[in-house]
């Protein structure tokens, strides 16, 4: 016979018949009630309300505590933040728990239709087929190649990309503006285009505006001299999505900071959804009124890095498949290990060996490529910021020897040089915490962890220190 489904499902939520709710449910409540008390007062209610608000708990088997949560932008997110929290909070409800898995709830995923969208809510159709789509997109202002499909998700992307979809498949996620920030070329734009071509594509009757917030300036200046600019609002304060590709180009330009502003309250008191890129955080755009930043900080900000050697080299990988050039893969692997911080230049190298290789009718060696690609090596060679030219500028500019970089020597005058130079190796080199200690003379993380926290606070109460460090790092970044 069938066993009583209430004792298979176990902690599963949704199996019991209606009206009969299992006994691991109620109890799994009841734990989360009291779980749920103890991280609010470890993370504060806003924080608990946006990240743990919609979650739920699934009980706890073989020391493994599961917390269910809506997305996967939500699993990221507490992944990398609340684990510590999390266990602590859980800890006390089960003795024996030893970690905390995060899973996605099932019922994720393809935004259903009836899905409440905040004003993009017009009548909802079938998915677009992909001609059309492509259409769409182009009079969007959006490029076909910038999709979803084509970005290759590396450690240094996964959470930026799982805000973008959450923004993209789910109406009403609350993540507004999304903020996604990084170095050139790491693809920022490509997955604002992804953003805009996933809304379209899920319900094709979207007002997604794309634009570069250097077209919005030139266009609201154009606006004023031609004295229409009620037409310039309209277009772009109607938007049911509006994407501004580069808004570190406000920098300085008063006016056009306070006709966004305006655009940007509109929208977003409307519920519809903003999209911003930025080569840098809001609060390190230069001359951007504090009123803006604060806005642009008000929703979620996601940061891009520049991808590990594994992620280099599946996006190599994958642009040859969709270029349908054949490159040996000795030669990616060259491509991939050289050139390491910029995806832009990575492409800009695959294509320039690919061209050769297709002109001289013949596959290419390393040899030549090294010769071929010698500038973008070069350049990329000069670029990187190094633990030992940290070390040997800050010594420098202390006037303390190289040696003590790495010495066991403790007077201030050497040990806090020392520690303005793992603060900078943390802050401009992408090592770890532990191969920053290793470089220094074989000292563990936790010494790394208390020279950055001694930096910080030293930075506001030294005069001086600040622009003593500023200049270590522009002479660095030459
Ligand atoms: P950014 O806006 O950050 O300067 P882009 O979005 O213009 O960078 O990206 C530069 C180029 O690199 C584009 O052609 C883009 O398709 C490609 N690119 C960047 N990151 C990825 C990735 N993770 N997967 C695939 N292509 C990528
Ligand atoms: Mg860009």
């Amino acid at each position: 016979m069938k066993q009583p489904q209430m004792e298979i499902a176990g902690n599963t939520t949704a199996a019991a018949s209606p009206g009969v709710e299992p006994e691991s449910s109620i109890q799994g409540r009841n734990d989360w009630k009291g779980i749920s008390e103890n991280l609010r007062k470890s993370i504060g209610g806003d924080a608990f309300q946006r990240w743990f608000g919609t979650a739920s708990w699934d009980g706890c088997e073989e020391a493994e505590g599961i917390v269910t949560v809506p997305g996967e932008i939500h699993q990221v997110w507490i992944e990398t933040n609340y684990m510590p929290e999390l266990m602590m909070a859980a800890g006390e409800f089960h003795t024996g728990m030893r970690r905390v898995k995060i899973v996605v709830s099932e019922s994720e995923g393809a935004a259903a239709p009836g899905d409440s969208a905040p004003s993009h809510q017009h009548n909802i159709r079938k998915e677009l087929p992909d001609e059309m789509l492509e259409k769409r997109a182009k009079a969007a202002g959006l490029n076909p190649d910038y999709s979803f499909k084509n970005f290759v998700v590396g450690t240094n992307s996964q959470f930026a990309h799982a805000a973008c979809e959450a923004v993209a498949t789910k109406s009403g996620v609350g993540y507004n503006p999304l903020f996604i920030h990084g170095g050139s070329g790491l693809g920022k734009t490509h997955l604002m285009h992804a953003i805009g071509q996933e809304l379209l594509r899920r319900r094709p009757d979207t007002r997604v505006v794309y634009l570069t917030c250097e077209k919005f300036t030139n266009e609201f200046i154009e606006s004023i001299r031609k004295g229409d600019i009620e037409k310039f609002r309209r277009r772009y304060r109607s938007s049911d999505v509006l994407l501004i590709d580069d808004v570190q180009f406000l920098t300085g330009k008063e006016r056009s900071q306070e006709e966004f502003f305006h655009t940007f309250n509109t929208l977003l008191d409307g519920r519809n959804q903003v999209v911003l890129t930025s080569d840098r955080p809001a609060c390190e755009i230069k001359n951007l009124e504090p009123r803006l930043v604060s806005r642009f900080e008000c929703g979620l900000a996601v940061e891009l890095q520049p991808p590990a050697l594994e992620t280099r080299m599946a996006i190599l990988k994958k642009k040859s498949l969709e270029w349908k050039v054949s490159v040996d893969v000795t030669v990616l692997s060259f491509l991939a290990e050289k050139i390491r911080s910029n995806v832009r230049r990575l492409e800009g190298a695959l294509v320039r060996v690919a061209t050769f290789a297709s002109l001289a009718g013949e596959s290419v060696s390393v040899e030549k490529v090294e010769y071929l690609l010698r500038d973008f090596i070069q350049e990329e060679a000069s670029r990187q910021v190094t633990i030992d030219g940290i070390q040997r500028a800050v010594a420098e500019t202390f006037d303390v020897r190289m040696a003590d970089m790495i010495s066991r020597r403790r007077p201030a005058s050497i040990a806090f040089p020392r520690q303005i130079a793992m603060y900078l190796s943390r802050s401009m080199t992408h090592n770890s915490l532990m191969e920053i200690g290793e470089s220094f003379g074989g000292r563990d993380h936790g010494t790394v962890i208390h020279a950055c926290k001694k930096v910080k606070l030293e930075l506001d109460k030294q005069p001086g220190l600040r622009e003593r460090i500023e200049r270590i790092q522009s002479q660095l970044k030459r």
